[in-house]
């Protein structure tokens, strides 16, 4: 990070990548024994899914191909939750390269900016993955007021990635074999019951494991906002491809602002265009509890906002038309094949007078922009899921940057994107 944020800010005009390529159609383990039968029991409109599952030339049909789930697990309640803001992405004095940056000092600085959260996540190539002796001891890593994350940055020859947890785990295991196949990776992360959540997955360290090991992806890394092109758009492939990844934030913050004039360091200059909260990621969590940020993160009740100040993205979906919504991002239902009312707000401090854009995705492209202005934007609108398979949809909101007088150049630097939320998913097979 350094000089070239400018640079990418510079070279960057447009803040989704459009997509050109159609998607390809998409696969579904076949669980039940007999294609023929659910075909046989689902009415007529399934004839277009089985058309699209079978190929022509030869009549093959995939053993994977789109099929009727079973039930799915009901969505958890909209209310009797909280709102929380964290950064999922900082590094103290315990990485080798960060400077000015003592673990109370990230404390005090999120307390004063009422930041819920935080995952001090430093490199544990640089303890020899013992960070239980290095940042987790530190006599500073304890908090009244914030929710301090269980975690570290797994700083690999194949790329970066952060885990979160809401009680200490052996970090030791998961460094040792870092440079192992996946399928050992997976296995150990299971057994260390960890979330693990790919970081900056694209340019320098990008993320070169299988996404299949992780439950999150960093999709908004600093305060430069154009630079996550790439990642967002390797965020909507995995989507479409069936995994359900939450989308989070992370600042990526290493260094602090000097006590004195003489403490500065060459990178001194960072602290006022990125730091804890450039971005902000708000979780629904069920508690004000370390284990319900976790659990939210992983089931994608979540939003990242370009500041703590700025406003929250709030997606919601009315699915059986009664006017009142039924699910909210990160929640999974099964299409009736009917239309959904969905709903997009904004909550917090609004800028007054100014127009927001609201860009909704499906299925990795676009689906529609609405302008809405007022002190509390709310967009809706209408479409129907495919009955058979995966849909997806979620937004980003542009917009007038907000202030954060803490972090003075982030907002420039965050340039009109004002917050994105995760999907609202239809038939993603939670078995996959
Ligand atoms: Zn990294
Ligand atoms: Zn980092």
């Amino acid at each position: 990070m350094g000089a070239k944020w400018l640079g990418s800010v510079l070279q960057s005009k447009t803040i989704l990548k459009p997509r050109m390529e159609t998607k390809p159609s998409f696969k579904r383990r076949l669980r039940t024994a007999c294609w023929a039968l659910t075909v046989a029991l689902v009415a007529g409109s399934l004839n277009a899914a089985v058309a699209q599952t079978t190929n022509e030339s030869n009549g093959h049909v995939s053993p994977w191909a789109p099929t009727e789930l079973g039930q799915l697990p009901p969505v958890q309640p909209l209310t009797g939750g909280v709102w929380l803001k964290g950064d999922l992405h900082v590094h103290s004095r315990h990485s080798h390269e960060s400077t000015n940056n003592p673990i109370s000092k990230i404390i005090n600085f999120s307390k004063s900016v009422g930041i819920d959260f935080v995952a001090i996540t430093d490199h544990d190539v640089h303890v020899k993955g013992d960070v239980a002796h290095h940042t987790w001891a530190d006599p500073e890593f304890k908090s009244d007021t914030v929710l301090l994350l269980y975690g570290a940055e797994w700083t690999t020859t194949r790329g970066h990635g952060n885990v979160f947890s809401a009680v200490p785990y052996d970090h030791q295991r998961l460094f040792d074999v870092r440079d192992q196949r996946d399928v050992v990776i997976g296995s150990i992360k299971k057994q260390l019951g960890i979330h693990l959540s790919a970081n900056h997955p694209s340019g320098k360290d990008h993320f070169g494991y299988s996404y299949d090991i992780v439950n999150s992806i960093e999709v908004w890394n600093s305060s430069v906002w154009p630079k996550n092109a790439n990642a967002i758009m390797i965020w909507d492939d995995m989507l479409s491809s069936g995994r359900k990844l939450t989308g989070r934030g992370g600042s990526d913050a290493h260094h602090g602002e000097p006590d004195s004039p003489d403490k500065a360091s060459a990178h001194t200059f960072e602290r006022k265009a990125n730091y804890v909260g450039t971005p902000t990621t708000w979780v629904y969590a069920t508690a004000r509890t370390k284990q319900a940020v976790v659990d939210a993160l992983t089931n994608g009740r979540v939003c990242v906002s370009s500041n703590p100040f700025a406003p929250r993205v709030e997606f919601y979906a009315d699915v059986n038309q009664d006017g009142k919504p039924d699910m909210m991002m990160g929640d999974n239902v099964k299409s009736t094949g009917k239309p959904v009312k969905f709903k997009v707000q904004l909550t917090g401090k609004t800028q007054a007078d100014s127009t927001y854009t609201v860009n909704v995705v499906k299925n990795g492209d676009p689906f529609n922009s609405y302008k809405v202005t007022g002190k509390n934007p709310v967009i809706e609108f209408t479409d129907t899921p495919a009955l058979i398979n995966r849909t997806y949809y979620r937004v980003t909101v542009e917009g007038p940057g907000t202030p954060f007088p803490q972090v003075p150049q982030s907002t420039q630097l965050s340039g009109r994107m004002v917050g994105l939320s995760n999907p609202i998913y239809f038939n993603f097979d939670p078995n996959f």
